[in-house]
């Protein structure tokens, strides 16, 4: 058992309280990380200590460009550590190491882009249309800056939140999930080898009820970055809207995957396969909702469920593995009865549907499912299931397909996967989704924005814009001093 402290102000520490919660490995089911169990109190010391570094000491007199190389350096810290965080990851969340490996490797391009960025916002000065006076717009961060992360990828989820709040010159307070605390705690070991100021990162590690909440109410936090589940982002939104507090919510999805028959299916089967049973389902762009045009449906199906009836179930750290087990138990229990419930509303079960522990596991797996015969207003077609389960759905055309497509309360991504450009460029015109992939999916980049529609969430991560959500304009008057005959009478 490897015992972790949270990183405040600098200095590692134990809850106030002393209390501590377990980590379990979820391919073993064994606990092996332990964490101070943060409440109210702890959350206020770090919150104080990030407003401190906010408002004194060195970070608010740093240049942009100052900001931007301790970024840069932390992305070269991060890319001789990505093996070993990559190792952490897995141990905590249970996916693949060939996936966490490669996210690890990545994630460090956020900081080094974000970094460039930083000394690259530039203000401006209106033509004001006022005699003898001059405007200039400068942006300016916001202050203490709450960063809550789910299990599924912690260390790159962080990043499109840390890395531009810290270009922006925001100091931050981070609440990692309960599942997987242990690989941003290690991040903080860089964060401080990287010369970035104490109090201005912080971590503190707990629940959502009795951590993240007091961190979103906190009163001295002006913005809270969040991904997560729906639930959760609601509360947060209701309570961050009494405080007038800015928010960026990610969300879930129920995205659709959509194949007209000009696809080239060599491409498409595995797309249609990576979206939804990479990381076993449990992502938020996920391609649950597999949308066929009908005279490719037999064909496509048939190579569909032999790919996927082929994959490995076994120890993430293996190579050869292909599927890793669900992250929890509640969220194992939560994946099979959607399985009931599909089955019940009638939809067919043509591949998987089963709970399943490869030898040497004492963790908790599914199979990847397959279920044909949905309709759109089933619950498996509009709910969010975060587990291998595929829904296939047939569609005669263009139209038919959007309608379908668009039918649902999410709008995170979507893929669409044909030959014909004019019909990509329409389909990507009429879906109702933040990013639209044609022929490829599960794509994204620091250099391009990523984010919900409808109940997928507020604002955006990644690209230049996103360095905004993290500033605030302010409009300065420069005015040559005049006698103004009546002050009662604005100019
Ligand atoms: P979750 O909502 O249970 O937890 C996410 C984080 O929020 C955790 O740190 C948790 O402790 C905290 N939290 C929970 N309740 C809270 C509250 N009331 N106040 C403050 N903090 C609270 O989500 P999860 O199960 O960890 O992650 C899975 C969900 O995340 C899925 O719905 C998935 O779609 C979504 N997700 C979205 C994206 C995206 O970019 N849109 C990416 C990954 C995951």
């Amino acid at each position: 058992m490897q015992d972790y402290r949270m990183w405040v102000g600098g200095d590692w520490c134990d809850a106030a309280g002393g209390a501590t919660f377990a980590s379990a490995n979820p391919y073993t089911g064994e606990n092996w990380a332990r964490f101070p169990r943060a409440d109210a109190q702890d959350v206020d010391r770090a919150v104080e200590a990030a407003h401190l570094a906010f408002t004194e000491g060195d970070w608010p007199n740093w240049t942009a460009s100052a900001r931007g190389a301790a970024l840069t350096r932390l992305a070269g810290l991060i890319t001789e550590e990505a093996e070993r965080l990559a190792e952490i990851e897995v141990r905590d969340n249970g996916k693949l190491m060939a996936e966490m490996g490669n996210q690890c490797r990545y994630m460090a391009n956020w900081y080094a882009y974000y970094g460039g960025l930083a000394d690259k916002v530039e203000g401006h000065v209106p033509p004001i249309d006022k005699p003898g006076v001059v405007n200039m717009v400068h942006y300016e961060p916001l202050g203490v800056c709450a960063l809550i992360t789910p299990w599924n990828s912690p260390l790159l989820l962080l990043a499109w939140k840390l890395a531009p709040a810290l270009a922006a010159g925001n100091t931050v307070v981070i609440k990692p999930s309960e599942y997987t605390s242990a690989s941003t705690l290690e991040l903080m070991v860089l964060v401080e080898k990287a010369g970035i100021p104490p109090g201005v990162v912080n971590v503190v590690t707990g629940f959502g009820a009795e951590a993240g909440m007091p961190l979103v109410t906190h009163p001295l936090v002006r913005k809270i970055a969040f991904t997560g589940g729906e639930s959760a982002g609601q509360a947060i939104n209701e309570a961050a809207a009494r405080d007038f507090k800015k928010v960026t919510l990610e969300l879930g999805g129920k995205s659709p995957n959509i194949v007209f028959d000009d696809a080239d299916l060599d491409a498409a089967v595995p797309g249609a396969v990576s979206g939804i049973f990479a990381a076993s389902g449990q992502t938020c762009v996920a391609g649950s909702r597999l949308l066929l045009q009908e005279s490719i449906y037999d064909d496509f199906l048939a190579r569909l469920v032999g790919m996927a009836k082929a994959a490995r179930l076994g120890d993430p750290m293996a190579p050869e593995t292909n599927i890793s087990p669900v992250a929890t138990r509640a969220q194992h229990e939560k994946v099979l009865s959607y399985i009931e419930t599909a089955r019940a509303e009638g939809a067919r079960c043509v591949l998987g549907g089963k709970a399943a522990r490869p030898e040497g596991s004492g963790g908790h797996f599914v199979e990847p499912t397959i279920f044909v015969d949905v309709r759109n207003d089933m619950r498996i077609a509009q709910e969010e299931v975060f587990g291998p389960v595929l829904s296939v759905m047939r569609f005669r055309d263009e139209d038919e397909a959007v309608a379908i497509a668009n039918d649902v309360l999410y709008g995170l991504a979507a893929g669409v996967w044909t030959r014909d450009l004019t019909r990509a460029l329409r389909m990507s015109r009429r879906l109702q989704a933040g990013t639209v992939w044609v022929n490829t999916y599960r794509s994204t980049s620091y250099t391009t924005p990523f984010g919900g529609w409808k109940r997928s969430g507020l604002g955006r991560e990644n690209g230049s814009e996103a360095i905004k959500e993290y500033l605030q304009p302010k409009s300065v008057w420069l005015a040559e001093p005049v006698a103004v005959a009546n002050p009662f009478i604005r100019r």
